[in-house]
C-alpha cells in the first residue's frame, strides 16, 4: 500500500530511467528508432529478451510513461496506448475475435464502432449478435461456445442506455466470456471498471483525458481478470503466456501489424491531461447535472436525457455504477429536425462541433452528422432521433451555457 492518496501517487509516478537534465515533465522522445551499442544488445531487444526500445511503432519511452501512469492509477495488468479510440476498439477486438466466433453486443453503439463490428469484422467472418444488453435473459440466449466477447458501452452515446454491469459480468463468468467495455463516457475518477467485472476496458482518450481536445488517442486496459484458456482465439497463447495472453498478442502482433501505436507528442499532452482529469471532470459533470435540471424547466425543450436526473429510467442503476455525476454529456429533444438546425445555427457561446469533454462546450445533431450515412430505418433501429441535440458540457459557467441555450431556442422558434 502506498502512503499517499491515489491523486498524489499518480502525479509522482517516477520515470523508468532518470532524465539526464532532471526534467520535471516527461521528455518527448520524438524519434522513430533507438540506437544500440552492440549487435548482441540489438538482438536481445528485437527478440524480446530485454525491454530496450527499438522502434516507436512498437514502444516509445514517452508513450510508455503514460501507460505506466494509467496502469498505476487503475491497478491493471497492462495498459496499451494507441492512436485513437477506434484503434483501441479495433485492436482489442482483433486480438480476441476470429472468423467463426461471435461477439454479443447491442445495436446502440457509437457510429464507427457499429460500422467496425458489422462492416469490418463482419466481412472477415465474425458474427455480430445484436441484442438488448439491458435484458440479461436476452444476453444469456445470445451467447454460446463460440462467443469471444460481450461488448458494450457503459452509457450508450447518444441514446444514454445503461446496462447492469454486475448482471453482465455474472453471465460472462458463468460462460467464460470476457466482458469488454468502452468506458469513454465516464472517466476513471467516477467509474472503476475493475470493480464491476470488466475484463478489458477501452476508452477514447481523445475525450476527457486529452485535457481540452488537443489530440487523438485510445487506451486498452487489461485487468488480468480473464482466463484466456477459455478464449476461442487465445487459448494457445494462454498455454504459453497465461494471464498475459491478451496483452502479448495485442502488443506482439496486432498493434504493431496495424501500425496504430500512440505518438510521443500525443502521450506527452495526454499525460498532462491526466494530471487535471479529476478537477476538470468534477467541474464539467456538476455543471452538466445542474444544466440538465434547468433544461427540464426550459420552455421549448421537449425532454432531457441525462442518467443523473432522478426521473431518468436508468437513474438508480447509473447512481450505483457511476455515482451522482454520470459524465458531462446530455441530450435533449426539440420538436423537429428544422428546430434543431435553427437552434444550432443561433448558438453563440456553445460551439457547433463533434467531440466530447473538451474544455469548451460542444453541440451537435447526431442524426445528420455522426449517423448521417446510416439509412433512416437503421437510425430508427439504433434509436437515433431527428429531434435530438447532443451537448458536451465544458468548463464554462452554468449560467452562461443556459443563457446561450435560451437565446438560441427563442430565435429558433420564430
Ligand atoms: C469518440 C468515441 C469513440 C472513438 O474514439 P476516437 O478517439 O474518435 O477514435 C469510441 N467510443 C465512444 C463512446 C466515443 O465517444
Amino acid at each position: 500500500m502506498s502512503k499517499y492518496n491515489s491523486d498524489s501517487e499518480i502525479l509522482h509516478v517516477p520515470f523508468e530511467k532518470p532524465d539526464a537534465y532532471h526534467s520535471l515533465a516527461m521528455p518527448v522522445y520524438h524519434t522513430a528508432a533507438f540506437e544500440f551499442n552492440t549487435a548482441e544488445e540489438m538482438e536481445a531487444a528485437f527478440c524480446g529478451r530485454s525491454t530496450d526500445h527499438t522502434y516507436s511503432r512498437i514502444t516509445n519511452p514517452t508513450v510508455q510513461y503514460l501507460e505506466k501512469r494509467i496502469q498505476t492509477m487503475q491497478d491493471a495488468l497492462s495498459v496499451t496506448a494507441l492512436s485513437s479510440g477506434m484503434a483501441a476498439i479495433s485492436g482489442a477486438l482483433f486480438t480476441i475475435a476470429k472468423a467463426g466466433t461471435n461477439i454479443v453486443t447491442s445495436c446502440h453503439l457509437f457510429g464507427n464502432t457499429y460500422s467496425f463490428l458489422n462492416d469490418t469484422l463482419g466481412s472477415l467472418g465474425v458474427e455480430i449478435r445484436m441484442c438488448d444488453l439491458t435484458n440479461p435473459e436476452e444476453v444469456r440466449k445470445a451467447v454460446d461456445q463460440q462467443t469471444c466477447a460481450i461488448f458494450l458501452e457503459i452509457i450508450t452515446n447518444p441514446q444514454m442506455e445503461v446496462a447492469d454491469l454486475t448482471a453482465l459480468s455474472a453471465i460472462g463468468k458463468e460462460y467464460h466470456i470476457p466482458l469488454v467495455a468502452d468506458t469513454t463516457i465516464v472517466p476513471s475518477c467516477a467509474f472503476q471498471a475493475k470493480e464491476f467485472g470488466i475484463d478489458i476496458e477501452i476508452l477514447s482518450s481523445t475525450k476527457y483525458l486529452s485535457g481540452g481536445g488537443t489530440s487523438l488517442g485510445g487506451i486498452i486496459i487489461d485487468y488480468g481478470t480473464f482466463d484466456w484458456k477459455h478464449s476461442p482465439k487465445l487459448s494457445q497463447w494462454a498455454d504459453r503466456y497465461d494471464k498475459l495472453a491478451f496483452t502479448n498478442r495485442l502488443r506482439m502482433e496486432i498493434h504493431r501489424n496495424l501500425g496504430s501505436y500512440m505518438t510521443p507528442q500525443t502521450a506527452y499532452m495526454q499525460t498532462l491531461g491526466l494530471e487535471t482529469l479529476q478537477l476538470r471532470f468534477e467541474k464539467q459533470a456538476s455543471t452538466c447535472l445542474e444544466l440538465a435540471t434547468r433544461l427540464q424547466q426550459t420552455p421549448g425543450i421537449q425532454s432531457v436525457n441525462y442518467t443523473g436526473l432522478p426521473d431518468n429510467p436508468y437513474y438508480e442503476l447509473s447512481l450505483r455504477q457511476f455515482g451522482k455525476f454520470p459524465g458531462a454529456m446530455l441530450t435533449f429533444d426539440l420538436d423537429s429536425r428544422e428546430h434543431c438546425f435553427a437552434f444550432l445555427n443561433r448558438l453563440q457561446l456553445i460551439k457547433r462541433a463533434t467531440n466530447l469533454f473538451e474544455n469548451k462546450s460542444l453541440a451537435i445533431h447526431p442524426a445528420s452528422t455522426i449517423f448521417g450515412k446510416f439509412a433512416p430505418e437503421q437510425r430508427l433501429n439504433m434509436n437515433i432521433k431527428d429531434s435530438t441535440i447532443r451537448l458536451s458540457v465544458g468548463l464554462e459557467s452554468c449560467d452562461d451555457l443556459h443563457n446561450d441555450i435560451i437565446q438560441a431556442l427563442s430565435d429558433s422558434r420564430k
